[in-house]
């Protein structure tokens, strides 16, 4: 298939188009760069420079290049920089998706996948959370999401758009051989502040919280490697490809969570193995917005589209971002 992936040039984005390339799919990208990085493309990826809040210029990229399927990754993405700028969330995340949706329906209606999240749901005791839980967003980010999530299903009802939703859990590592991996402008997540710290450009971990109710105290999190989740994308857009389905929405989690400590405890055991001491850490207040646990029922991708992910355990999905980290320690710009 000929595919257009919409953000590309990010994370998750840059990982997918290499599984899609691997199994054997012709890409051409579309990204602003202003988070993603053209060198985590393969050189001969075809990477259009543009935004899709610039209607027409969507609208031009979908008539050159008349793809077969679409694979939207494009988002602002910081819950934190979310609250403090909620109209740059909206307009990018919202009107930009809209002018994707409308710039499919005047061109040529073809599948959808679409990159949502489990921010969606927001705080639930429902553990492990099941694509029916009830969705109440507890961010502007997650917000953006949902609503992208709403309009796409109003876009099937009125014109028959055959679409796949994939809400993530905790996306981490990278792809082994360390050539591309997670570089984002404000470093937030957990496994990469940990391997910045091990290579000494953080002086230490904070642990956000030692009181919740969870066996060891700190947050669980369901943490899905992000070569896995670039193959659940190839299998969605086969799927719609096939006609198996048409309208469908998918967490895609491993099932099960890990603690903050059990996430540091494998971090230290992989950088043990280079003679590295453990990471210095600290116990901090709880970060607001966290919830307890946060684990996907993950059961219903697992069989409707086969999704059989090979991270599963925590000590290789860390190696993966540690190798990423330890051969770019400042990224790829560096
Ligand atoms: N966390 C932490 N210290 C950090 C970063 C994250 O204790 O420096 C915790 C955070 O509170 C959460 C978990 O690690 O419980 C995963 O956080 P991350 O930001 O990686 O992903 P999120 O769950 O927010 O999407």
């Amino acid at each position: 298939m000929k595919l257009l992936v919409v953000g590309g040039a990010g994370y998750i984005g840059s990982h997918t188009v290499r599984q899609l390339r691997a199994a054997g799919h012709e890409v051409v990208v579309l990204d602003n760069l202003t988070g993603g990085h053209a060198q985590a493309l393969p050189a001969d990826v075809a990477c259009v420079r543009g935004d899709l809040l610039d209607a027409e210029a969507v609208r031009t990229v979908l008539e050159a290049h008349r793809p077969d399927a679409i694979i939207h990754f494009a988002a602002l993405i910081e819950v934190g920089e979310s609250m403090g700028a909620p109209g740059r969330y909206y307009c990018n995340n919202v009107v930009g998706s809209l002018n994707l949706l409308d710039a499919i329906v005047q061109t040529r209606v073809v599948p959808l996948v679409f990159s949502s999240t489990a921010a969606v749901y927001g705080t639930t005791d429902n553990v492990p959370i099941p694509e029916d839980a009830p969705l109440h967003p507890e961010s502007v980010y997650g917000e953006t999401k949902l609503m992208t999530e709403r309009m796409i299903q109003a876009f099937h009802a009125a014109h028959a758009l055959p679409f796949v939703v994939l809400r993530y859990f905790n996306v981490c590592g990278a792809a082994p051989g360390g050539e591309i991996g997670e570089d984002h402008t404000n470093k937030t997540h957990l496994i990469e502040l940990a391997c910045l710290t091990a290579l000494g450009q953080r002086e230490k971990m904070m642990i956000f919280g030692d009181d919740y109710p969870t066996p060891d105290g700190t947050c669980i999190r369901d943490y899905v490697h992000v070569q896995d989740l670039a193959d659940a994308h190839v299998l969605a857009v086969e799927a719609l490809e096939r006609g198996q389905m048409s309208a469908a929405t998918y967490n895609v989690g491993l099932g099960h969570g890990f603690s903050v400590r059990e996430v540091l405890g494998a971090v230290d055991a992989v950088i043990a193995e280079e003679g590295l001491p453990p990471l210095p850490r600290e116990i901090a207040p709880r970060r607001a917005g966290d919830p307890p646990r946060l684990v996907a029922d993950a059961r219903r991708i697992v069989e409707d589209l086969g999704f059989q992910p090979q991270f599963t355990d925590l000590k290789e999905i860390v190696r993966t971002a540690w190798e990423w980290h330890r051969s770019h320690p400042h990224g790829f710009e560096g």
